[in-house]
């Protein structure tokens, strides 16, 4: 049911030209599944004259003949959407409800994204003189490198291919090698919906040879990435040396606060099944979970039963709650995560090791007790560990929020109105969620502060990224 993955390029879909593949693994069993394609100069030379006629002819479309393309992609995505959650499955690990809801909600962000392309408003400036009109218009930045991880293949490309496509921008993105079919099948939709040949194009390869030829090169106008902020910051930097625009989505450690007068049912259940999600490989995971004194007890015993509640297996079965891990890598990085915490003095309440010999399974698993200079305490464990530590008063717990130099998402509980609001302006982040989840709708602006990033990939904020403000002054004579 898998299929080797091609390169597409100026509206085919191609193998690469030095015919070079890369296995692609079922990180449930560790199996080769298929291949992808991996890309060479001389392929990426192809999609860049692909991406400049692409320009040219999308450019021209109307917005109000662009929103009907989209439209049709959105509505290609949900009729294909029971296709193509085995394929997010098998490669990335999620189990199948997540995959069916990833697409599902790739198609109403481009949905969004279409009725934005009608309404990409410009302005008028009243003018000095009586006889001059002033007006502001906008116009496509012009072809986009965009550079998509492995832990939501569909949705971190969709925001980035709708909003540039709404916006009359072609596109180039080289989406994760780990997980190169669901993209591909999202990338067909367009194509399919009618996006003219070269205006979409996909390629896979060496990550750093790819952004390394597109971003400085000359058709490349603006840039976006997800993933983690190490590898922002380096992309980042080539972006500004060769000025182009770039929106940055960066890593996160979410400080989950839980107040005294909150409910405590509620946050223990919304915490926890947002831990459980995608096995904790979500840049708006939460992670450290800071809870007053008064119910600090009673959140770490019902919390910890929750993670231990978790049926963890792979993603293809019915009764799995939680698939595997996306690559051997992150069981690394767990282990190491933990085994650090536990040697400074950490207890831990559940979980802790890999399950298992085949496949990236990982329990879920509750840390207290831990040192503020434990590593999971300052970098992003991006997997289904929770730090829980308890904090006094409003000030102790916006101090640590806002200790480290991430700022992406934030969660609160409390009963108290007052003090909801004074976290909506203390917290330093991109997006705070009190009370309930609410995080990274279309219509919502979504984006970091800090070391998480710029940008918004959300909202009426989204499309502003892929347009510049030309002013145009006019006299009559
Ligand atoms: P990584 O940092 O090497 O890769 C993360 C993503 O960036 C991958 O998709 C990769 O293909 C891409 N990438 C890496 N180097 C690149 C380069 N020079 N040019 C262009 N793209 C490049 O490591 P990883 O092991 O895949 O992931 C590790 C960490 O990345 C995680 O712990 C997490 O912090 C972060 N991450 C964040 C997100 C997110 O949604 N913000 C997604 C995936 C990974």
């Amino acid at each position: 049911m898998y299929n080797d993955v091609l390169l597409f390029i100026d509206g085919e879909w191609t193998k690469a030209a030095a015919g070079r593949t890369m296995p692609v693994e079922n990180p449930a069993t560790g199996e080769v599944i298929g291949t992808v394609a991996h890309a060479d100069q001389s392929d990426l030379d192809r999609a860049l004259e692909a991406a400049d006629k692409g320009f040219k002819e999308w450019r021209q479309v109307s917005g109000f003949d662009r929103a009907k393309v989209l439209r049709k992609a959105a509505d290609l995505l949900r009729e294909r959407a029971d296709k193509i959650a085995p394929l997010m499955t098998l490669e990335q690990g999620k189990t199948l409800p997540e995959a069916k809801g990833e697409i599902m909600v790739a198609a109403d962000v481009t949905d969004w994204n279409a009725e934005e392309a009608r309404r990409t408003y410009g302005r008028i400036i009243p003018a000095r003189a009586g006889n001059v009109y002033q007006m502001v218009i906008k116009e496509p930045v012009g072809p986009v490198a965009a550079f998509t991880p492995w832990n939501f293949p569909i949705n971190q490309a969709v925001r980035k291919i709708a909003c540039a496509l709404a916006a009359g921008c072609s596109i180039i993105v080289k989406a994760a090698e780990e997980t190169p079919s669901s993209p591909a099948e999202l990338v067909r939709c367009f194509a399919d919906a009618g996006v003219p040949a070269g205006a979409i194009n996909l390629v896979y390869g060496v990550p750093a040879e790819i952004s390394e030829y597109l971003i400085p090169h000359p058709v490349i106008r603006k840039i976006s990435f997800t993933g983690s902020t190490v590898v922002g910051k380096h992309l980042a930097a080539l972006a500004g040396t060769h000025m182009k625009r770039a929106t940055m989505e960066l890593g996160g450690h979410a400080p989950s606060i839980v107040f005294d007068d909150a409910d405590v049912d509620l946050a223990v259940k919304i915490l926890r099944a947002n831990k459980q999600r995608n096995a904790g490989q979500v840049c708006v995971s939460p992670t450290r979970f800071l809870i007053q004194e008064g119910v600090y007890e009673q959140f770490v015993d019902k919390f910890t039963n929750g993670m231990k509640s978790i049926k963890v297996g792979d993603g293809m079965s019915a009764d799995s709650q939680m698939g595997p891990m996306a690559n051997p890598r992150r069981i690394t990085a767990m282990e190491e995560f933990i085994g650090d915490a536990v040697q400074k003095g950490a207890s831990l309440k559940t979980g802790g090791k890999r399950i298992g010999n085949k496949g990236n399974f990982f329990e879920p698993t509750v840390l207290t007790d831990v040192p503020l200079d434990a590593r999971i305490m300052n970098e992003e464990p991006f997997g289904p560990v929770a730090v829980i530590a308890p904090f006094k008063g409003f000030d102790d717990v916006v101090a640590e929020a806002n200790r480290l130099p991430f700022g992406l998402a934030a969660y609160a509980y409390t009963g108290s109105a007052k003090t909801a609001q004074d976290l909506a302006t203390s917290v330093e982040s991109g997006m705070i969620s009190i009370n309930h989840h609410g995080i990274a709708l279309p219509e919502t602006p979504f984006g970091g502060v800090k070391d998480s990033g710029y940008g918004s990939e959300g909202g009426t904020e989204a499309i502003e990224a892929y347009l510049n403000p030309k002013f145009v002054t006019q006299a009559s004579l």
